[in-house]
């Protein structure tokens, strides 16, 4: 009997401390079930529409999301390519210069991919991103000479990085980088470590084709995410079930330009300098590495299907991939096979050929 009543007593204890934590009491002092608030913005950055989401206790998830916008903002200027004052800018203005920490490491982050994709990825595409008019707009199919003399400034051995003096000079005139690639997907994965830092247990962010959540949705269920088909139609490719991963698609739907009836993209095969023509329509990258996950959908969407199949075999422990291509087939790699749901037909890519 004395038992039972410590224990009645215990959760009645319980029940009030955690009351008195979250201020639970109604008007008439009537027990409610507090949930999560949401906190979430809107807004641009990065040349996209972005999106964060936190969930927890109000102050704090409101804290976590603008923190979250700030860091956007700060990764933005020192990242941007057009903002005369970004570390990038100035180093591409004059061919060499000084990096901050954080530049430095997604510098030396961009150079792993290239040599892990064997060059599909190549932050050094830039001038010939220009002469596309993909950075201000005016479009223009550039000549093949023009191509060729700028594929001999692409090239990621020619950027020097000093790691010790935080400093990088490029070999050749007219060189210049691009941390596009990878910005949104670095940012994603920075707001995780900020939302976890600041007591957030659940968030999302969607940043252009960059979705990262962490944990599970408030209520304990895995979020789903909808894949975006590249026909724009409302219907979804398919639906990805997750917890604390970055799930990221690059397809040449996103940004285009048409020419005497040809469509020109904004993924540049750096082998060729044209527009990448894989077969791929779109590439989805699954990864709890947010940065990975961007580079790899850039460098996959480049690679086509059965090249990625290959390197997906070589690295089945980094990621897992989801991609469709012009023939309308949908391919799902083993790893996630499990969490996808789709109406649409699709084959599973297995660890065995
Ligand atoms: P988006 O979200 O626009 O699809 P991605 O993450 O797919 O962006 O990367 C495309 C951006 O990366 C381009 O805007 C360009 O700056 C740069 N880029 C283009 N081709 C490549 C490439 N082969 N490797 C690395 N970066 C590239
Ligand atoms: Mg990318």
């Amino acid at each position: 009997m004395k038992k039972d009543f410590y224990v009645i007593a215990l959760v009645c204890g319980t029940i009030l401390a955690a009351c008195f934590f979250c201020g639970c009491f109604g008007k008439e002092g009537e027990l409610l079930v507090l949930e999560d608030s949401e906190a979430s913005l809107e807004f641009f950055a990065m040349d996209t529409y972005m999106r964060v989401v936190a969930y927890g206790r109000e102050d704090q998830a409101n804290a976590a999301v603008s923190a979250a916008r700030e860091e956007i903002y700060r990764l933005e200027k020192l990242l941007s390519t057009e903002l005369e004052t970004s570390e990038i800018y100035q180093v591409n203005a004059h061919g060499k210069g000084e990096l901050s920490t954080d530049a430095l490491s997604l510098l030396q982050r961009a150079v792993q991919l290239s040599e892990m994709t064997e060059g599909a990825f190549d932050f050094t595409v830039y001038p010939l991103m220009r002469a596309w008019g993909f950075m201000d707009g005016q479009y223009r199919v550039p000549s093949p000479s023009e191509i060729l003399g700028l594929l001999g400034k692409t090239k990621v051995s020619g950027v020097l990085v000093d790691e010790e003096q935080g400093y990088v000079e490029f070999e050749a005139d007219g060189m210049q980088i691009d941390l596009g690639g990878i910005a949104k997907g670095y940012a994603a994965a920075r707001i995780m470590d900020i939302y976890r830092e600041k007591g957030i247990a659940n968030g999302l962010v969607s940043l252009g084709g960059n979705v990262q959540v962490l944990g599970t949705k408030p209520d304990g269920n895995l979020w789903r995410i909808g894949l975006q088909h590249p026909d724009g139609g409302k219907e979804y490719l398919g639906v990805l079930q997750a917890m604390d991963l970055a799930v990221v698609t690059s397809g040449g739907y996103e940004r285009y330009f048409e020419q005497d009836g040809e469509r020109y993209h904004h993924i540049l095969d750096p082998s060729t300098g044209y527009p990448a023509e894989s077969g791929l329509l779109s590439a989805t990258v699954v990864s709890a590495d947010g940065t990975l996950a961007d580079g790899l959908s850039t460098a996959i969407f480049v690679m086509g299907k059965e090249r990625a199949v290959a390197f997906w075999r070589e690295h089945i422990a980094e990621f897992d991939m989801i991609l469709y291509t012009q023939e309308e087939e949908l391919y799902v790699t083993q790893g996630i096979v499990g969490d996808f749901s789709s109406s649409l037909l699709f084959e599973i890519i297995s660890e065995e050929p």
